[in-house]
């Protein structure tokens, strides 16, 4: 199939193109020129895609896995095959460089070959003459998927495919800052998938609040900020929706003093500023020993200088802009307020004039525990650096925050760096390497991080409920 990556944005409902009266803007970040209007659904296209979404179920649920998992690795087939224009499309609208997007959308592909291998067993409690104990998985019906801005394509092939492998059907809606790459992807798959079964909306946070309300759709699978988590929860109760929320993050980094300096320095760095930072699970806080403290701080600030800082669509950019004006704002007043405290920046901390959104790498040394650089998710380009003498009060000061997504911890000793890794509320603690992230590993945030899984058949498991099976073979004489 042939399509246009960059002109003509519609929705995908009922496998069919729809377009709506009402339309809003999308930004090159980078430039802040407009690349394309884009739908903003009605209530009533909304309608239609849960009505769609709910006629294609019976069909789609009661299909053999096998012919659901064949779609899924088509799926990702289809994104293999058109990875050069997501690729370019994705750093249009989101920004990052080109390294940036080969991850993502080569992930993408990945995700969905991977999760197209996996189902869930039938567990069988029981197996005796005359009796029968099994438990099932069955799927949901309709799923509302709702993404964020960050990572666009990767985070909503998260959703969609456990969502369709375990039998639901969908509907989806991207981020209004970044919705192009996930309309294209519905257009693509609209010869692909059956009608009905993965519907693709566009609009504003008002389009999200009626999917969570809906009493059509079953489930919400949500990424986004904790804020709106939090919404969620409450407006999915009216049906009791399932939901899973993978909310935002604070990851502290503890570096211990064994380390090689150089070599961790360059780690860190990306561990923190990939993606420009606009990544859940970035290195927020980075706690670092003392006797190190001042070495590794001069070698991640010689290590920053070498980064290029750009259009993520020019050669030789490493990092791209902030997504939109809202994030570039919030960062511009953070920094303000940390000059305002007295803060001292080793690098960075002055936002240049435009165009595009562009916040330098910015690294804070040793801000008061309580500072806003220190307990806000930042999400961009500001790091602050913080010094420990003792592993118990290092411990206290990385768990000390609502938060509990990730945390990572540094050290030669793996012994100690595990024991600490232990003492960590976090959902993923890496030791000595960071965003490993595989289709077959459970992700998810502890606290006011999220709840519930993504990926595994743990995640798998969430697109369904559990069926219990009771059979006795032979009748007890009446
Ligand atoms: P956001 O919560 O503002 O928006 C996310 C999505 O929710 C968008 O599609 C938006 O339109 C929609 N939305 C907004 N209000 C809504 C409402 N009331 N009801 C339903 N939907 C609504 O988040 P964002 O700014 O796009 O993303 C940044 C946040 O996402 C950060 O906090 C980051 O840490 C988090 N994040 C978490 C993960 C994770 O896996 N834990 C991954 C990526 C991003």
């Amino acid at each position: 199939m042939t399509i246009d990556f960059f002109a003509d944005y519609s929705m995908t409902i009922d496998g069919a193109t729809v377009t709506s009266p009402a339309t809003f803007e999308t930004w090159n970040p980078a430039t802040e020129e407009m690349i394309a209007r884009v739908p903003d659904a009605h209530r009533d296209q909304l309608e239609a895609a849960v009505t769609a979404a709910r006629r294609a179920f019976p069909a789609w649920s009661a299909r053999p896995v096998a012919e659901r998992q064949a779609l899924l690795a088509r799926v990702g087939e289809v994104i293999e095959r058109h990875a050069e224009d997501f690729m370019r499309l994705l750093t249009l609208e989101q920004g990052k460089a080109r390294a940036g997007a080969e991850w993502e959308i080569g992930g993408s592909a990945i995700w969905c070959r991977e999760i197209a291998t996996q189902s869930l067993p039938v567990h069988v409690a029981e197996r005796s003459a005359g009796r029968s104990v099994e438990t099932r998985r069955v799927p949901l019906g309709v799923v509302g998927g709702i993404t964020p801005w960050n990572f666009p394509v990767l985070l909503a092939v998260w959703k969609i495919a456990p969502a369709l492998v375990a039998g639901n059907t969908m509907v989806l809606k991207p981020s209004p800052y970044t919705p192009l790459c996930t309309l294209k992807l519905g257009e693509l798959l609209r010869d692909v998938l059956p009608a009905g079964v993965l519907n693709i909306v566009s609009g504003g946070n008002d389009l999200g609040a009626w999917m969570t309300a809906h009493p059509g759709i079953d489930k919400i699978s949500f990424t986004g900020s904790t804020a709106t988590g939090r919404r969620i929860m409450e407006s999915a109760s009216g049906n009791l929706k399932r939901i899973t929320l993978e909310l935002g993050g604070n990851d502290p980094a503890i570096v211990l003093p064994d380390v090689d300096i150089a070599e961790t320095a360059r780690q860190l760095f990306w561990a923190a500023f990939q993606n420009s930072a606009q990544f859940c699970v970035a290195a927020k806080r980075l706690y670092i020993h003392e006797d190190i403290y001042d070495d590794l701080s001069t070698a991640l600030v010689d290590y920053a200088r070498t980064v290029r800082v750009g259009d993520g669509s020019r050669q030789g950019t490493d990092l791209g802009p902030i997504q939109n004006r809202m994030q570039f704002e919030k960062l511009k007043a953070l920094l303000a307020d940390a000059r305002a405290e007295g803060q001292h920046f080793l690098l960075g901390g002055e936002v240049d004039d435009g165009p595009g959104f562009f916040v330098p790498v910015t690294i804070v040394d040793n801000p008061p525990e309580d500072s806003r650089v220190v307990v806000e998710e930042a999400f961009g380009p500001v790091l602050p650096l913080l010094r420990f003498r003792d592993v118990d009060d290092v411990v206290r000061r990385a768990n000390d925050t609502e938060y509990g997504l990730a945390a990572s911890v540094w050290s030669r000793d793996t012994d100690q760096a595990r024991a600490i890794a232990e003492r960590i509320e976090a959902g993923t603690v890496w030791i000595n390497e960071i965003h490993s992230f595989s289709p077959h590993v459970a992700f998810g945030g502890h606290k006011q991080s999220g709840i519930g899984i993504e990926n595994a058949l743990d995640g798998l498991a969430e697109y369904t409920n559990a069926q219990t099976i009771v059979t006795r073979t032979h009748q007890a004489a009446g």
